[in-house]
């Protein structure tokens, strides 16, 4: 059911092998969240996955809840995802030169986001999210972008930014190796504040290109935004003549058939100009897309004067796993992950009730996070200054817990748990077995 163990071929254990990574790559991962700095103890080695199960080189099984960061909709390997796969990868690997089924997922992204009139294949979030900003600087003529503090767009030099003092001054670098003058022209603005949106508009109004954010924000664990936020950045950046930049990389056909978008925008009948997609639309390769107005992206070479290219944009291996991917991913899958996501949730919050732990299960769309502490539960956790005022020591016990019972839940405090349509009722009461002792591990 697993396939061969990589263990069987490697001969090496998750151990042998993080202490021999630790030496050649820095830290020993290529992604600093998978060194599990943030709960301790040695990240395992994945050999497979299958459906919602990966197991590590040790071979132990465990219910994944992580799905490769969001790409896994349908769960690990699904079937069809593979074959497409392969079959792609029998006619070649990439050719640099145009192919039918970068076109087809180009149309299947547009026919769930109709707003994106035109769409530009790049391989990783980061590329979407920095080109995007250059068609916002590009169409408007300005330099400084709006971003909002705890919201994550990959590791951009502009967007790895902190606020500097006081609301809409310029930023300051949050990465060492982002230069003063790159940070400055960012402005880092809490999440879910209209009122210091509209200051800064009102401060620095006529020299802003974008406000970019998270469709929902995901990356400081699952802040949902407020009740008209999202319409009310729409309507200010029309206002004063700034793009709007919906960062839906994370959010993007893993909340819903057409992101959220489709559970926001399109009901309230309004859409942002430019939108970032990734993760999902990749099928677990590497494929993102920067995608909005037709006359934004006609700055685009080869037909405008904005730059952007890539040898592996729109790869044919790649796009064939997130057309496959997205074709199938219809109403009942995002169905099934909403049900599951529910479960979920409100069995995580009557445990730690039951352990008197102090919490609350943060969520948007069928992603979700716990956030630990007295003001969160009173509260709720509505920008990243509450994240940062939470218990967030009390996580490293909680995922410590569940790992020893075979489950694989993100190894940072400030991730969303996600969830795959192939998450079926053996899995899910695998967690909610676990879901106990891992509360009394965080009451302690
Ligand atoms: N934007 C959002 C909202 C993300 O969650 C991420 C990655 O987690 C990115 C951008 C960056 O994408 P990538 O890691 O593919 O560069």
């Amino acid at each position: 059911r697993y396939g061969s163990s990589e263990a069987a071929v490697a001969g090496r254990t998750s151990a042998e092998t993080f202490a021999h990574a630790q030496a050649v790559i820095p830290g020993g991962v290529n992604s600093p969240v998978r060194a599990f700095g943030a709960v301790g103890g040695t990240p395992p080695f994945i050999a497979s996955g299958s459906g919602p199960y990966v197991t590590d080189v040790d071979g132990h099984e465990y219910v994944d809840l992580v799905g490769s960061w969001g790409p896994a909709l349908l769960g690990h390997a699904h079937p069809e995802v593979v074959e497409a796969v392969q079959a792609a990868a029998a006619r070649g690997l990439g050719f640099g030169a145009p192919t039918v089924t970068e076109v087809d997922l180009v149309d299947e992204i547009r026919s769930r986001v109709p707003a994106a009139e035109m769409v530009r294949l790049v391989s990783t979030g980061t590329e979407a999210t920095m080109t995007a900003l250059r068609l916002a600087r590009a169409h408007t003529g300005r330099d400084l972008v709006v971003k909002f503090a705890g919201c994550y767009h990959g590791h951009v030099d502009a967007l790895l930014a902190s606020a500097g003092s006081g609301v809409a001054t310029l930023a300051l670098p949050d990465s060492a190796g982002v230069s003063t003058a790159v940070a400055a022209e960012t402005i880092v603005l809490p999440y879910n504040d209209v009122d210091a949106v509209a200051e800064a508009f009102a401060t620095h109004g006529d020299r802003i290109a974008a406000v970019i954010t998270e469709a929902a924000p995901a990356n400081m664990g699952v802040v949902p935004p407020g009740p008209g936020f999202n319409a009310e950045l729409r309507r200010l950046t029309a206002e004063h003549g700034a793009l709007l930049i919906q960062d839906e990389v994370l959010t993007g056909f893993r909340v819903g058939f057409s992101g959220w978008w489709g559970l926001e925008g399109l009901r309230e009948g309004w859409a942002a100009d430019l939108f970032t997609f990734g993760k999902v639309i990749g099928g677990g390769l590497p494929v993102a897309a920067v995608g909005g107005r037709r006359d934004v992206m006609g700055h685009l070479a080869p037909v405008g004067p904005v730059y952007q290219a890539g040898t592996l944009s729109g790869n044919p291996v790649a796009t064939a796993a997130g057309l496959t991917t997205l074709r199938l991913a219809d109403a009942s899958v995002y169905a099934r992950i909403d049900q599951t996501a529910a479960t979920l949730r409100t069995e995580l919050s009557r445990v730690l009730a039951d352990e008197s732990v102090p919490h609350s299960v943060q969520w948007a769309g069928s992603l979700f996070s716990t956030m630990f502490g007295p003001e969160a539960a009173t509260h709720g956790v509505r920008d990243y200054a509450a994240v940062q005022a939470s218990e967030a020591w009390r996580y490293a016990p909680f995922h410590r817990a569940l790992l020893e019972a075979g489950v694989y839940a993100p190894p940072s405090p400030f991730e969303a748990w996600f969830v795959s349509a192939a998450h079926d009722d053996t899995a899910v009461d695998r967690v909610l077995s676990a879901l106990p002792a891992a509360a009394r591990a965080a009451a302690a």
